[in-house]
Parts: structure tokens; sequence; C-alpha cells
């Protein structure tokens, strides 16, 4: 897999830089810079480490790899937990996100699974 930034990743951050420096320039600041996004991804600068998606939770096994309870819609003995169930990145810090699902899906193999082993969610 690669991660990196396509051409339209940058575009739209483009886009979006200078909408915000639309709205800044109507402020009348006494300064002010626009700083674009460029090249490759790099973890060094500091920006988003909030990697998230892989193994989409959904309600569609077509359009999704888990559901709900984080169970493979494929394989119904492998759960998986992580930010990878996160269809989008909602932006904000996801580690309390990934351990409540974490639990949910714990609940649901102990609760659940063990007692009738397969698919947790029809389809
Ligand atoms: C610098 C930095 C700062 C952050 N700050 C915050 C913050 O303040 N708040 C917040 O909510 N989030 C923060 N995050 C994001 C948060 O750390 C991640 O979103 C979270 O750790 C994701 O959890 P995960 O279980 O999906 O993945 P990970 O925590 O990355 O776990 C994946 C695990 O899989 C293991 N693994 C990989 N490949 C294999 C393999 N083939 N076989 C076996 N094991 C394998 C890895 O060793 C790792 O232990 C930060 C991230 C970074 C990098």
């Amino acid at each position: 897999m690669t991660f990196d930034f396509s051409k339209n990743d940058l575009d739209m951050s483009k886009y979006c830089t200078d909408r915000a420096a639309d709205i800044a320039k109507h402020m009348n600041p006494d300064k002010m810079g626009t700083n674009y996004r460029k090249g490759p991804y790099s973890i060094v600068p500091y920006q988003t480490t909030h990697t998230t998606g892989g193994t989409i939770m959904g309600a569609d096994p077509t359009t999704s790899a888990v559901n709900r309870y984080l169970q493979s819609w494929d394989v119904p003995n492998v759960f998986v937990m992580g930010a990878g169930a996160f269809p989008q990145n909602p932006s904000h810090n996801p580690t309390g996100t990934v351990g409540a699902l974490a639990y949910w899906a714990a609940d649901a193999i102990t609760t659940k699974y063990l007692k009738s082993p397969g698919r947790l969610v029809p389809s």
C-alpha cells in the first residue's frame, strides 16, 4: 500500500487554503500569509497522524469490510480492532473511539459470538 497525497488531495487543499485566505482578507489583517500543502506526505512536519480506514465498518458487506461489531463480513472468526474501522477521518482525536469500539467488540465476542459462533449481523 502506498500512503501519499494524490494530485486531487493537493488541489482540494489549495482550494480550501484559498477560501480561508479570502475570508482572512475580508478581516483586513495587518499581516497574513498562506501556507499551501506541497509534495508527498511526510510524518516529519507535524500534520495529521490520525490515519484511519482500510477495514471500514458498515451495514453493507458490499461496501464495508467489517460489521458493527468489527467482525469480518467474509471470515466470521476474525474481528478487526483499531482505527481501520473508521469509514472516514472525523478530524478529532480517534483513540477514545478506538478504545470504545474495542470494548464494544469484546463484549459482542463474549456475550454473543462465543455462545453462537457465526455472523453476528445477517446480510
Ligand atoms: C505522533 C502521534 C500523536 C498522536 N496523538 C494522538 C492524540 O493526542 N490523541 C489521539 O486520540 N490519537 C493520537 N494519535 C493517533 C493514535 O495514536 C492512533 O489513531 C491510534 O493509535 C490508532 O490505533 P490502532 O489500534 O488503529 O493502530 P496502532 O496503535 O498503530 O496499532 C497497530 C498495531 O499493529 C501492529 N502491527 C502492524 N503490522 C502488524 C503485523 N503484520 N502483525 C502483527 N502486528 C502488526 C503494530 O505494531 C501496532 O502495535 C497520535 C498518533 C501519532 C503518530
